[in-house]
């Protein structure tokens, strides 16, 4: 089966109000291009240097994502490009992407990325450290950067009581973050969470974006 097709299926079972963001970290340009051709202009890469090629060589209404580990370091690299951080993890990256931001005058969005998965290897701010951050004064100053929501990756299996439970852990942390440090901010509204063998669950627990790879664009070529 085609990209096209696969795509077409699953945004028709997508309720409207997710949004999709195809994962097409590793893939080639002309991969994207064939998603972009059906519409889809959300696109999520996790390697700074690749989304820089990519949004160098592709149109210029695509929306990129950045969703792997970012290093300080890169930051400067893809802020000219990226609509949306999703792997904050740490107040001094928030600094990073802010610096980058007021220099190129534009106002970034992006999520803070928990650690809510058993295994030990994903980043991510675990919930208590989350909030000691937004508890903090110090991101309330960068006013270059706007916190959208939250994201996660799930554990990696099959035990939907155990990915639901992690989903509802993520939906519980977003209210009450809400509540808590966005009490009058109407644009802290994104829940990432979901990817190709968990997003009907993760949406079934609040997520209104997921980030789909090998659903879309099949295996990836090389990780
Ligand atoms: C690769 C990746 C995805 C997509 O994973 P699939 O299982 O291919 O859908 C989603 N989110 C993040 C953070 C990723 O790194």
């Amino acid at each position: 089966m085609s990209i096209a097709t696969h795509l077409s299926a699953i945004r028709r079972n997508l309720p409207p109000t997710v949004e999709l963001v195809a994962v097409s970290k590793y893939h080639p340009e002309a991969d994207l291009r064939e998603a972009y051709a059906q519409g889809q202009r959300d696109f999520g890469e996790n390697i700074a240097q690749e989304l820089h090629r990519k949004a160098q060589n592709l149109p210029p209404d695509i929306r990129w994502h950045f969703i792997g580990h970012l290093q300080t370091n890169k930051v400067r690299l893809i802020a000219p490009h990226v609509s949306l951080i999703h792997s904050v993890d740490s107040i001094h990256l928030l600094q990073a992407i802010n610096n980058s931001a007021l220099n190129l005058g534009k106002t970034q969005d992006c999520l803070l990325q928990i650690h809510i998965a058993r295994e030990q290897t994903k980043f991510g701010l675990t919930p208590s450290d989350c909030l000691s951050l937004l508890d903090g004064s110090e991101w309330r100053n960068l006013t270059s950067v706007r916190i959208r929501g939250l994201m996660c990756i799930a554990t990696n299996t099959s035990d939907t009581e155990q990915l639901t439970a992690e989903f509802n852990q993520m939906q519980t942390l977003f209210n009450t973050i809400q509540t808590r440090h966005f009490p009058s901010t109407s644009s802290f509204n994104l829940r990432s969470w979901g990817m190709s063998d968990d997003y009907p669950l993760a949406i079934e627990c609040g997520s209104n974006m997921v980030r789909i790879g090998t659903a879309i664009f099949g295996p990836r070529p090389r990780q």
